[in-house]
């Protein structure tokens, strides 16, 4: 049993890879899946594709491993957080697209919620009121989709969010979700770690279509031999991506963190075995919990666009052709010439949570170019970032020490010089920057014994890159307060 196998279920991709006990990668496979845009503020995936793509990654990261299932300690899931799927129990088949996480058509709904509702949802859950979690999509699915309705009715249907359908697929029938995951629904109490009968009638949601919630590192059950490893072996582990990552990064103290940048950004404070409830616009979620050792929570700073809005000037304005250059054209100019660039194309989360704000481009003048665009797009990324770390320590009272990152933007090393100035801390980047996948690696082997405790983890992290502050940049001072005023002139545009 000489290794472990992690599944990333991501938003735009599946992969898996198989790790060894030193934490380094011994192969891996990944594909993509369509992203479903039915209509304005809609967002779906096909569940049926994920779990086509599942099976193809997890074969073909073994071929390119070298190695059979059955060397395979355990295997770890971690996975897009908070999009929602229904299944027929009977047949397997979804009764519906899965709703995704940026997907805004449950706005509504939640508006028609009291104030004293929306109080006691925030209070229990830790969570902001918005779409973007999964308590107001199921709500959605089993008002509006007649199938849905008819499954209930006869006792056929199932929901949980993308780890619970790929363990039920992968074992045949085990129906479960983690900790981290439940804590992502607006269905489950944060003291209690378990549904909330109160929550469940506010969201119209009944308890007997809901998975169990487990801890994140257990065993939750085998593989099955005629699924795609081919053999029986024990999901161990189960975390959220952002969980997964801290994880990854062995954030397992209080006060520890880190940002991953990706086609949104999250930065997660470890808070210890303390349940901090946010005054300044941060989530409050469960970190990881390892087997019957008390759960870890953490404060979340989520931001919906960053690598998103490199894709925009790629795909919609076509002034890069991949994501990559856009440091190159950054670097053509040496400030932003003016311009700001706020991409808040569906609304703002961490720390403003506005549903009414959209994005702008402000300073524009004769002078501007697609470079001052570029720029500016870079350094919306580490704005935001640096506002939800602000908020952070406001709510902690701990002033980061430094910062550690991780995710396909961190590649980006202008970015990251900037991300520094703005912080004005150090920006430290890990030798393996796959923590995503190696947190899920890391809870599926703790469970099996195939690493022995949380002290061997740490000892796997290693630093591989630092970006050092240049004191006194002007990023950090007036380019912070005109980005400030930039986010007000987004407010307030949707009536
Ligand atoms: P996710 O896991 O959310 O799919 P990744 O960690 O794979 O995201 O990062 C992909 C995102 O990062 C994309 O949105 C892409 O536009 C952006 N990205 C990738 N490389 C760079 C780069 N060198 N500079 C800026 N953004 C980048």
């Amino acid at each position: 049993m000489a290794f472990i196998g992690s599944l990333d279920q991501g938003t735009s991709s599946t992969r898996f890879i198989v790790f060894d006990e030193t934490g380094s990668i011994v192969g891996q496979h990944q594909l993509e899946h369509r992203q479903i845009l039915p209509q304005a503020g809609w967002v779906e995936h096909d569940a049926s594709e994920i779990w086509q793509r599942t099976q193809e990654v997890i074969k073909g990261a073994l071929a390119n491993a070298g190695i059979l299932a059955n060397q395979l300690a355990g295997i770890g899931i971690t996975n897009q957080r908070e999009t929602t799927v229904i299944w027929d129990k009977e047949d397997g088949r979804p009764l519906s697209n899965a709703i995704v996480w940026q997907d805004t058509r449950t706005q509504e709904f939640l508006s028609s919620l009291s104030e004293d509702v929306k109080s006691k949802v925030t209070y229990k859950t830790g969570l902001a009121i918005a779409p973007y979690f999964s308590g107001s999509k199921m709500n959605w699915l089993l008002k509006n989709v007649p199938a849905v309705t008819e499954a209930v009715a006869s006792n056929r249907a199932l929901v949980g969010t993308i780890d619970s359908w790929l363990v039920w697929n992968l074992t045949g029938g085990v129906h479960v979700t983690d900790v981290t995951n439940a804590s992502r629904t607006l269905l489950m109490d944060l003291e209690t770690l378990d549904w909330d009968d109160e929550l469940l009638k506010i969201f119209e949601v009944p308890r007997s279509i809901l998975p169990k919630i487990a801890s994140s590192s257990e065993i939750y059950g085998k593989t099955l031999a005629s699924g795609p490893l081919g053999a029986e072996v024990p999901i161990a582990g189960i975390l959220g991506d952002q969980q997964a990552a801290m994880v990854g990064q062995a954030c397992f103290e209080r006060g520890e963190s880190k940002t991953t940048y990706g086609t949104g950004n999250f930065a997660l404070l470890n808070t210890g075995e303390e349940i901090v409830r946010s005054k300044n616009g941060l989530l409050t979620t469960v970190c990881f919990k390892f087997g019957s050792e008390k759960a870890r929570y953490a404060l979340e700073g989520s931001v919906a666009v960053t690598g998103s809005a490199i894709q925009w000037l790629r795909d919609q304005l076509g002034i890069i052709k991949n994501a990559p250059e856009v440091e190159e054209l950054a670097k053509s100019v040496t400030d932003n010439g003016g311009v700001y660039f706020v991409p808040a194309f569906s609304g703002l989360f961490a720390p403003y949570w506005r549903n009414d704000a959209r994005g702008v481009v402000v300073g524009l003048t004769r002078a501007a170019t697609k470079a001052h665009l570029a720029r500016a797009a870079l350094e919306a990324i580490c704005y935001q970032t640096r506002d939800v770390l602000d908020a952070m320590s406001a709510d902690s009272g701990v002033k980061l020490p430094e910062m550690r990152v991780d995710g396909g933007i961190t590649a980006n090393e202008l970015c990251m010089q900037m991300q520094s100035d703005i912080m004005q801390i150090d920006v430290v980047r890990p030798k393996v920057i796959e923590t995503t996948a190696l947190g899920a690696a890391y809870a599926a082997g703790l469970a099996t014994g195939f690493f022995k405790d949380k002290s061997q983890l740490r000892a796997n992290w290693q630093e591989g890159r630092r970006w050092k502050a240049n004191p006194g940049s002007s990023l950090a001072k007036s380019g912070l307060d005109n980005w400030k005023r930039a986010i007000e002139r987004t407010l307030d545009w949707i009536k």
